[in-house]
């Protein structure tokens, strides 16, 4: 669901909205004027939302990649360790 933030030019006032089935709120919270300005922070959350999407499609390949590397390179480590000690 959609979170938009809107600000009132009337009082300055900022507030979040959720827009369901494009319903935008047309009055301030607060004074009820209805000069509201969208704010392009909901572009911020929407392109974060991409980068953990991003993120987790990522994390999903290497996994898919699969798990014979991940063995071998854990084989390695405990290998390193070894020699550590
Ligand atoms: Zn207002």
């Amino acid at each position: 669901m959609p979170l938009f933030d809107y600000r009132c030019r009337a009082c300055g006032h900022t507030f979040e909205a959720l827009v369901r089935n494009d319903i935008q709120p047309d009055a301030c919270e607060q004074c009820h004027a209805k000069d509201l300005e969208r704010l392009p922070s909901a572009v911020a959350v929407t392109s974060k939302e991409k980068l953990q999407a991003a993120a987790d499609s990522k994390r999903h390949k290497a996994a898919a990649i699969g798990r014979q590397e991940t063995m071998a390179e854990q084989r390695e480590i405990e290998h390193h360790r070894k020699e550590d000690h």
